[in-house]
C-alpha cells in the first residue's frame, strides 16, 4: 500500500470517526483563540478552558490585554502550566499586536513574530480562525505518523511537510483536529496491542507490531471499541 492509498483510508475512518470536529479551546474571536492556544502549552485543553472565561472577562482584546501588568494576567492565569513566562508574552504580544494596527492578520509572518507564539500555534489559529488550510504538527501527531507510516522524518517540521503532501489541502485543518481527537480516544500512554487499533491493525508495518508486542503489549480496558463504520474501513484489504 502505497503512503498516499494509506493516507486516503485514514482519512476516510477519521472523517467517519469525527466528521466536523470542532476547536477544542474555548473562544469568540481570533484574539481570544491565539490567547487560548498559547495557553494550552504543556497543559491540558480543559484546563485552559477553565481559565480562560476569567482571563476574557477582563481582556478578551489585544487593548484590553495591554492595560493589564504581567504579574496582573499572571494573577488570572496562574493555575496553568508556565504561568509566569506565558504572562509575559500575553503582555508582550498585546503591545505587539496594538502596534500593527490592533487586529490578529491571517499572516503567517505577522503571527509568528509574536512573543510566545511558533508555527504550531500560528497554524492552528490560521486554520480555526481564518480557514486558511494549515497543518500543525506537534509530537503527538508527529508521533501517530510515524506509527502510521505516513512519515518518517525525524523532525515536526518534516513530518508537517509529508503530511501535507498526502492529505489534500482542503482537509488539512480537520485532520489536524481529528488526529488529535483520535489520539485522546483511542491511544494510551503505554506500549499495547496494536492489533486492536482502528488504524495501527493495518498501517503500522508487520515489524512495528512486532516490537510493539515484544516490549509488552498492555491492554486497556479504557479503549474505546471501533464504531461500525471505522471498522468496516479498518477491514479493507491492505497489501502490507
Ligand atoms: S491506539 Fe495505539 S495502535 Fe492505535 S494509533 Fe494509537 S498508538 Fe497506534
Amino acid at each position: 500500500m502505497t503512503r498516499a492509498e494509506k493516507a486516503r483510508r485514514i482519512g476516510e475512518i477519521l472523517d467517519d470517526l469525527y466528521p466536523h470536529p470542532p476547536v477544542p479551546l474555548d473562544h469568540t474571536s481570533p484574539y481570544t483563540l491565539l490567547v487560548a492556544v498559547m495557553l494550552s502549552a504543556q497543559a491540558t485543553d480543559k484546563k485552559v478552558n477553565e481559565i480562560t472565561p476569567r482571563l476574557f472577562a477582563v481582556a478578551d482584546t489585544p487593548e484590553k490585554m495591554s492595560e493589564l501588568s504581567p504579574d496582573e494576567i499572571h494573577v488570572l492565569i496562574r493555575e496553568i502550566g508556565l504561568a509566569p513566562t506565558k504572562a509575559k508574552n500575553l503582555s508582550k504580544m498585546a503591545y505587539q499586536i496594538m502596534d500593527a494596527g490592533g487586529e490578529i492578520l491571517p499572516d503567517w509572518e505577522f503571527l509568528e513574530s509574536l512573543a510566545g507564539v511558533g508555527h504550531k500555534t500560528a497554524s492552528v489559529v490560521m486554520g480555526g480562525a481564518f480557514g486558511v488550510p494549515a497543518f500543525a504538527v506537534d509530537t503527538h501527531i508527529h508521533r501517530l505518523a510515524h506509527r502510521w507510516g505516513l512519515s518518517n522524518g525525524s523532525t515536526v517540521e518534516r513530518t508537517e511537510k509529508d503530511l501535507k503532501a498526502v492529505f489534500p489541502k482542503d482537509t488539512w485543518s480537520d485532520r489536524h483536529l481529528q488526529i488529535i481527537y483520535f489520539g485522546r480516544e483511542y491511544c494510551p500512554a503505554r506500549n499495547h496491542d496494536l492489533t486492536q487499533c482502528p488504524i495501527c491493525s493495518w498501517a503500522a508495518t508487520k515489524k512495528r507490531i512486532a516490537a510493539e508486542a515484544r516490549s509488552g503489549p498492555k491492554k486497556n480496558p479504557k479503549a474505546r471499541k471501533m464504531p461500525s463504520r471505522a471498522a468496516e474501513r479498518a477491514q479493507l484489504p491492505s497489501s502490507e
